[in-house]
């Protein structure tokens, strides 16, 4: 799972961030909790972190209302101004307002993710619909765009920086794209639209959420078990004891649970049973089943793009992308499809034949790819993951991460313990320039509980910005759910979690180097998100980096040169199942988000047509089925082909240390720390094309993936 999964509401898109009333020196955090709501008073605690001990649910409610109310508040003294509409008065004051109300959007868009529960839930299904429709309260405002209008249709007379004219640009379309040209009637229409959109999805959410928690698989016999490595039995073991079924193996629908089982264990059947549960999740009917959620947000999302002058959603959501319309991202999906295909083909029929080698007398199925891919790895390569995991307990795993931020960036990172956190086992760091000046704040929250959603994600507790001329540092967070230590042992990640904590923390990065005026500038197109995460990807089998972090668990051993040529030689492997799984989701979401009619659709029958018109073959599912695909379902809808355009961009810039002869290359990385630093402040293609000299190749992801 390499998502980013912006919990954000609407609001957050509105203005995508909130700053805290935040001392840029430690205070002492040994003030008494207050008998008033903390969000509406400074906090004092270490960077003016949220005060998380004395957050308590019942407070967000109340805090919601307060903070809409003051930030209509501050609306009402833009609109009320008699001077004449200016870029400071009208663009740059709406960039500041609703501080307040971001800070406890954030706070609780944390917690609906990473710490929920039903009363949170709960909360987040009265919540969402009220930020939609203040939302609407303010792009709906006929005087207050009037003024935005009016700086927008003066902007060649301005003299705007390039932040300040991006800014104002993307003022106006959001205006234009939240209704504010619609009559009056089509108003009311598309109010109604943005409300259901928002229960709607948190719907979606709960219900998986919920679906995924309550599938086990329980195994009572250890003759069942055959295959499986004894940290995952040990695992098991440990997930039955807590779920009251001491002395027999508990195996989940969790990352860390199902996908090493579907990888090792040697019985079929049970194999079949778990990913059956998985893959069809929300699918079975009774009050959690999502095809008629997902089926309404399309069809409701049809029916908003077209009020807005789009022929589909996909129209609506790409004009703010590089890509810029579906065609440009269904182009370069096709471009990878037919190899990615041919190749997953080739990959099967080795698969077959280690089956038919093995006198198994089955034919493939997708949960057998796993298992056999793993088997025809360790006899191509006498590589498998068992030998690697020790090299990657999650500790050196993270000090490689950081030690590479260190190489590029000259930057340090230091464990802070006396700091609020929502959760005892959440980790925090202080992130300080080479010459120790404060960066920022990072939070990281490793292992999966019941109240965190799947997958994981990066986001902001804290934007940075500059307010009233002062720097406001970034609160950043990365959330993962990486298989938990079993007893006293480290926890040991697979390559695929390496890349997954190197991937959020490239996002984490992106927003710590954050230096722009506004908190506007913080919104990026989500075909431009992933570079910064998926770069850094490209660095955690490299030699050089490997010899600094993957050392032994317990030897202590840095890992032997043989291993690490074994894996350079490994890197294309499987390549075709993996773009394949991947492109597969992205076209289905696409498709869905191309629909032109508002009819509701047959959830199933339209999965199954548009998997057959691209050829999936049958022995892989979609990296994600509808009922399931929650970046399709969210704020990420028809943006899952992002991943595969950034990868042209982050294969190509790691390129370009390549080229250097240093994957450490100061110069580089100093190039590319400036693209960072520009967030949203100005068009990706322009940062990209100032980094690399040129525009992106797709050659680089062609090699990288063996396609070619
Ligand atoms: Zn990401």
């Amino acid at each position: 799972m390499r998502t980013i999964l912006v919990l954000v509401s609407v609001l957050a898109l509105t203005a995508p961030v909130m700053a805290a009333l935040t001392p840029a020196v430690p205070a002492a955090s040994t003030t008494p909790a207050p008998a008033v709501n903390p969000f509406s008073t400074k906090w004092n605690t270490p960077f003016g972190l949220p005060p998380f001990e004395e957050i308590k649910t019942e407070h967000f409610i109340p805090a919601f209302e307060e903070l809409m109310r003051w930030h209509n508040e501050e609306i009402a003294a833009i609109v009320k101004k008699e001077e004449a509409p200016t870029f400071d008065n009208t663009i740059a004051a709406l960039d500041d307002s609703g501080e307040a109300l971001v800070r406890v959007t954030n706070v609780f868009g944390l917690l609906a993710g990473a710490e929920t529960s039903e009363e949170v839930q709960a909360i987040e299904a009265k919540v969402e619909p009220m930020l939609a429709g203040h939302a609407d309260d303010i792009y709906l405002d006929a005087a207050l765009f009037a003024r935005v209008k009016a700086v927008y249709e003066s902007r060649a007379k301005l003299q705007l920086d390039p932040e300040q004219a991006t800014l104002l640009e993307k003022t106006m379309r959001r205006f234009v794209r939240g209704g504010a040209n619609l009559a009056q009637a089509q108003k009311e229409r598309f109010r109604a639209i943005n409300a259901e959109l928002s229960s709607l999805i948190v719907r979606f959410g709960n219900n998986l959420l919920k679906e995924t928690n309550a599938f086990k698989l329980v195994v009572d016999a250890r003759t069942d078990l055959v295959g499986l490595p004894d940290d995952q039995v040990a695992a098991a073991a440990e997930a039955a004891t807590k779920a009251g079924l001491a002395g027999k193996w508990v195996f989940t629908l969790k990352a860390p649970s199902i996908w090493p089982f579907l990888q090792s264990s040697a019985n079929r059947d049970l194999r079949k049973k778990i990913l059956a549960a998985y893959s069809s999740r929300c699918d079975s009917g009774g009050e959690t089943d999502n095809k008629l959620v997902f089926a309404k947000l399309a069809a409701l999302r049809v029916e908003k793009a077209q009020l807005l002058g789009y022929p589909t959603w996909g129209h609506f959501v790409l004009a703010e992308n590089m890509a810029k319309t579906p065609d440009g991202a269904y182009a370069l999906l096709e471009q990878l499809w037919k190899p990615s295909l041919a190749r997953a083909r080739r990959e099967a029929t080795e698969l077959q034949a280690m089956i038919d080698a093995e006198k198994g007398g089955f034919a493939l199925e997708p949960a057998d790819w796993r298992t056999y891919s793993e088997k025809v790895k360790k006899a191509t390569y006498e590589l498998d993951e068992e030998s690697i995991k020790p090299y990657f307990a999650l500790d050196n795993v993270l000090s490689g991460a950081f030690t590479l931020a260190g190489k590029l960036y000259g930057i340090t990172f230091t464990e802070l313990t006396v700091v609020p956190r929502y959760n005892p086992e959440v980790k925090a760091f202080e992130v300080k320039e080479k010459d120790g000046r404060h960066l920022g704040v990072l939070y990281l929250d490793f292992h999966p509980r019941p109240g965190k959603r799947g997958g994981a994600w990066c986001s902001n507790l804290r934007d940075q910005w500059i307010r009233g001329g002062r720097f406001v540092t970034p609160v950043v967070y990365n959330v993962f759910n990486f298989s938990r230590p079993a007893g006293d042992a480290p926890a040991l990640l697979t390559p695929d979690e390496a890349e997954t904590l190197f991937h959020e923390f490239g996002h984490a990065l992106h927003s710590l180097f954050s230096s722009c005026r506004f908190r506007g500038s913080g919104a990026i197109a989500q075909d431009f998100v992933e570079l910064p995460s998926q770069i850094m990807e490209n660095w955690v089998f490299e030699p050089e980096l490997l010899k600094l972090y993957a050392r032994h668990s317990k030897s202590g051993e840095v890992i032997p040169e043989a291993l690490v040529t074994k894996i350079r030689k490994a890197g294309t492997f499987n390549q075709g199942f993996a773009k394949t799984e991947v492109l597969a989701a992205s076209f289905l979401d696409m498709d869905w988000h191309t629909l032109t009619t508002t009819q509701l659709q047959d959830t199933t029958a339209f999965e199954k047509a548009s998997m057959a018109k691209w050829g999936l073959i049958s022995e892989i599912l979609p990296r994600y089925r509808t009922t399931y695909f929650a970046h399709a379902a969210d704020e990420y809808s028809a943006g899952y082909y992002s991943y595969t355009w950034s990868e042209v961009l982050d294969s190509d810039a790691f390129q370009a240390f390549k080229e250097k002869g240093d994957i450490f290359d100061p110069a580089t990385a100093a190039a590319f720390r400036q693209l960072l630093a520009k967030g949203g402040s100005e068009d990706p293609a322009l940062l990209y094309r100032r980094f690399r000299g040129r525009d992106p190749k797709v050659d680089a992801l062609l090699d990288k993936r063996g396609l070619r």
